[in-house]
């Protein structure tokens, strides 16, 4: 039986050795055999489109290499079958809810005994990758002994982020196979790389095209491909006494990152180095108790739930997005970031705006963003060819949907839509990103209020992926699942929200950053407020935040809110008026309550002796945010907590390994969280009332 290209799958065409038998004895695998009696053992997950790894898999996985042993063919090449590419991982359904680090370290121990099985195959082991290989994927592809990469391959171990680390041997074959700086790096940060990088670093042996693979997998099982050779230092730095320098230089390096309290996966994998960096044996076995202990952490079950947050809020969105283009008016901090983003995403974007010169600058911060994130000069300038700077306006006649991004004026807006609404097409989309004004005041005069609807985006808008879309009770729900789905295809997650003073979000920071308004008031210096939150988990102090977002901003916000909430908010002190006034906004004029250079508050400056931030100042800082999300959820602005708790986290960065604002007060306990709340409203005043809506959340 001659070789042949079989199997189009989609738009691509994978080199799977002979045709498989159509009465395949696996449900996960396909075994077939070329000319030269190499085994072709090709990976496909039934009923998914995305290969992941399963106790079931695993299971399978086993007799198929127990069948291997007995058939002794001259090699075996592992691969995909799927387009999406190599292994995407484990299947993360398995993590959830773990409890007993013993039981899953007795499947870690199962599944390692598969891949140590492959490994000691004793016929030439090649995993031919294409598209995604991570984490579990990863350490299969280590476990052969070669790697052949097709030339669109990534590779990383992204455990870290879900708070743990490789446990399928991955950071013992790895740290041996390339050096282990290298390999540490790669699996701290949870960073891909690409096929160059990846044979740069030796982790694959060598890179292809997929109509060469045939020929690579034949010049790999004869013996004519030359391997990747761990470098003598690869062996120095793990064997040397120099492990125990570098793990601390790691650790630190860590810290500044991810402190050990909230996050120990990187901590655990650094000591798992230091330990048994020098004795591949001893790291199998260390790799399987670490991790089982990761498992069951709460930072780990926590970053867990938030990797189901974003798939739900993915989810919400739903298919069938009809955007092609997007006409945004306001060519300012957000309206030129979100032009950017949706030209970056592959729409086309016309952008307007009253005066050129905040269109030259939006082009400009357009530009490098597009160097930074897209990985070749040609797409960054078919991203620039996308996003047309349009003075006249004249994109909103073809546009499906527009987005006005004008300042923060009723009357400004609603002349703007006015001129907007004749010539908008028929069946397109008006949407405003407003953070404060009500929808509905926004819809008076218009023709047809139905299509208007809001898209609040965050800022910075590449990097927080929260989208709220709001409804404001007369909204087309058409229109509105066309926005959602939207938000989808522009690779954010968007947040059904009713309009409502503040939506979500901005409801629940305003008193966080107010609150620290008042300490301010109490003479407690900035910088022991903002460590205060740091050490509760938030990425950034409120007072830096206030700094960030604009004082002009906070203190408008703040005044609309307390317009609608009075004092459940904090006051606003006189002296912030006057810091406005004076033109002292924070991170944009280059001062607000810290010095900004280059976009980064000087924090060193006023550093202040390292006190203990006393749980009191935390409370008062956190509580109020989840009391917040409590009420939006009684009040039906939001429809479920899961929402609640992934909006925080993606549109504020609210402490991952805490899981959201609502689940940070299930876990410590609703009756405590109400008690305190209550305590603290005695002492500090009424702002701290906990909501009534504790009385039904669960
Ligand atoms: P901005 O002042 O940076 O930009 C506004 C832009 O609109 C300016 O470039 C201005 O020239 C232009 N403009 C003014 N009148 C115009 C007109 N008649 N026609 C066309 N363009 C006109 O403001 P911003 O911070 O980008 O805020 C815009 C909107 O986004 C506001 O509604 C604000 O509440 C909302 N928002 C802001 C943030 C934030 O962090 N800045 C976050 C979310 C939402």
């Amino acid at each position: 039986m001659d070789s042949q290209i079989m199997n189009v799958l989609g738009d691509r065409v994978l080199e799977l050795g002979a045709a498989p038998d159509a009465s395949g004895t696996y449900r996960n695998f396909k075994l077939t055999r070329d000319a030269d009696g190499v085994a072709w053992l090709l990976f496909d997950r039934a009923g998914t489109s995305a290969n992941t790894l399963s106790s079931d898999v695993m299971e399978e996985f086993d007799t198929v290499l127990a069948a291997l042993e007995a058939q002794r063919p001259s090699g075996l090449v592992i691969r995909s079958a799927k387009t999406s590419g190599f292994i995407a991982g484990a299947d993360v359904n398995a993590f959830r809810g773990a409890t007993d680090a013993r039981e899953v370290a007795t499947q870690m121990i199962r599944a390692h005994a598969v891949v140590d099985r492959l490994e000691a195959l004793r016929v030439p082991t090649v995993a031919v990758i294409h598209g995604f290989c991570l984490g579990g994927g990863l350490e299969i592809a280590l476990a052969c002994q070669l790697r052949i990469a097709i030339d669109n391959a990534r590779f990383g171990f992204p455990e870290v982020m879900l708070g743990l680390h490789p446990g399928l041997g991955g950071t013992a074959r790895l740290t041996r196979l390339v050096n282990p700086m290298q390999a540490m790096s790669l699996m701290l940060t949870g960073k891909t790389i690409d096929a160059r990088r990846a044979k740069a670093i030796g982790l694959v042996d060598a890179v292809t095209q997929e109509r060469h693979v045939r020929a690579a997998v034949r010049d790999a099982v004869f013996g004519h491909l030359k391997r990747a050779q761990p470098g003598i230092l690869t062996s120095i730095l793990n064997a040397g006494p120099l492990r125990g320098l570098l793990a601390n230089r790691m650790r630190s390096e860590a810290e500044k990152a991810a402190p050990r309290e909230h996050y120990p996966a990187p901590y655990a994998l650094i000591d798992l180095w230091e330990q048994h960096g020098g004795d591949k044996t001893a790291m199998l076995r260390a790799e399987q108790t670490s991790f089982a202990n990761l498992m069951v952490t709460p930072s780990a079950q926590n970053l867990i739930r938030v990797f189901f947050l974003r798939e739900q809020m993915k989810k919400s969105a739903g298919a069938g997005n009809s955007v092609r283009h997007v006409h945004v008016v306001g060519a300012g901090a957000m309206g030129g970031d979100i032009a950017a983003w949706c030209a970056h995403q592959g729409l086309r974007v016309t952008l307007a705006d009253m005066k050129p010169e905040p269109l030259a600058d939006a082009i400009r911060r357009a530009s490098e963003l597009f160097r930074k994130i897209l990985r070749k000069p040609v797409e960054v300038r078919d991203a620039l060819d996308r996003l047309i700077p349009d003075m006249a306006g004249e994109g909103v006649r073809n546009a499906d949907l527009i987005i006005e991004a004008v300042p923060e004026k009723l009357a400004l807006k609603q002349t703007i839509y006015a001129g907007l609404e004749p010539r908008m097409k028929p069946g397109a989309i008006l949407a405003t990103n407003t953070s404060s004004i009500p929808l509905q005041d926004l819809r008076a005069g218009l023709q047809r209020p139905e299509r208007l609807l809001g898209l609040h985006f965050f800022n910075p808008v590449s990097r927080l992926q929260l989208v709220e879309v709001v409804d404001h009770d007369g909204t087309d729900p058409l229109l509105y699942k066309q926005a959602l789905a939207f938000v989808g295809a522009i690779d954010r997650l968007p947040l059904a929200v009713k309009s409502s003073p503040g939506f979500l979000v901005n409801r629940a920071l305003t008193p966080y950053m107010l609150e620290a308004m008042v300490l301010l008031d109490e003479k407690i210096d900035q910088a022991t407020i903002d460590a205060a939150a740091r050490t509760f988990g938030m990425p950034m102090g409120p007072v830096e935040l206030a700094d960030q977002v604009g004082l002009d901003i906070c203190l408008a916000v703040g005044d609309m809110l307390r317009a609608t909430f009075g004092d459940a908010l904090p006051p606003t002190p006189a002296w912030l008026r006057d810091k406005v006034a004076k033109g002292e906004l924070g991170r944009k004029t280059g001062k607000g309550f810290y010095v900004w250079r280059d976009g980064k508050a000087e924090r060193i400056a006023s550093q202040p002796t390292q006190v203990q931030p006393q749980q009191e100042m935390i409370d008062r800082l956190m509580l109020p945010i989840s009391n917040v999300c409590v009420a939006a959820l009684r009040e039906g602005i939001v429809a479920d907590a899961d929402g609640v708790d992934g909006a925080m986290i993606f549109g504020t960065g609210y402490a991952p390994f805490r899981g959201g604002p609502l689940h940070y007060a299930r876990t410590r306990g609703i009756d405590e969280v109400v008690s305190t709340l209550r305590a603290l409203a005695q002492k500090f005043g009424d702002r701290f009332t906990p909501d009534a809506g504790w009385e039904t959340f669960k």
